[in-house]
């Protein structure tokens, strides 16, 4: 694990290095997205090295090796598939606990909405085991 945060590029087998920044653009508007040195574990553009604090400019920072320039239309597709992947993982944790008996009050307050919000935005219970299998008869013995 580096620390670094990295964006494949749409050709080639290097990743780009995203600034450590770029993930907010009202902090730091003028950050280049691409890093270029590395202060510790964390990767910085030029820009942002620029900006660093006095706390900041104290550690000592090493220039990345070059690479591809960060594609903001990769890094979208990437973050895409993040949030998807991030929607299934909290459907099927939400079904996990509805399954072990949690109820809609406590998911609810995981989630910091209303028991109704979480019920509207999960609540497609499947129906019980028992319920989806065809019932068997039994005889009177
Ligand atoms: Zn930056």
């Amino acid at each position: 694990m580096t620390g670094f945060t990295t964006t494949a590029a749409a050709s080639g087998n290097q990743a780009a290095v995203r600034c450590y920044y770029a993930g907010d653009p009202v902090l730091r508007p003028h950050c280049a997205l691409t890093a270029e040195i590395r202060a510790g574990r964390v990767a910085l553009c030029g820009s942002c090295a620029a900006a660093r604090s006095t706390l900041g400019k104290g550690t000592i920072t090493a220039p990345l090796p070059p690479g591809p320039a960060l594609d903001v239309l990769d890094w979208i597709a990437e973050a895409d598939a993040a949030a998807r992947q991030a929607r299934r993982d909290l459907a099927a944790a939400v079904t996990r606990a509805r399954s072990r008996g949690c109820t809609w009050t406590q998911i609810a307050g995981r989630l910091g909405i209303t028991r109704q919000a979480a019920w509207q935005r999960f609540g497609q219970d499947p129906p019980p085991a028992a319920a989806r299998s065809p019932r068997t008869e039994r005889t009177p013995s």
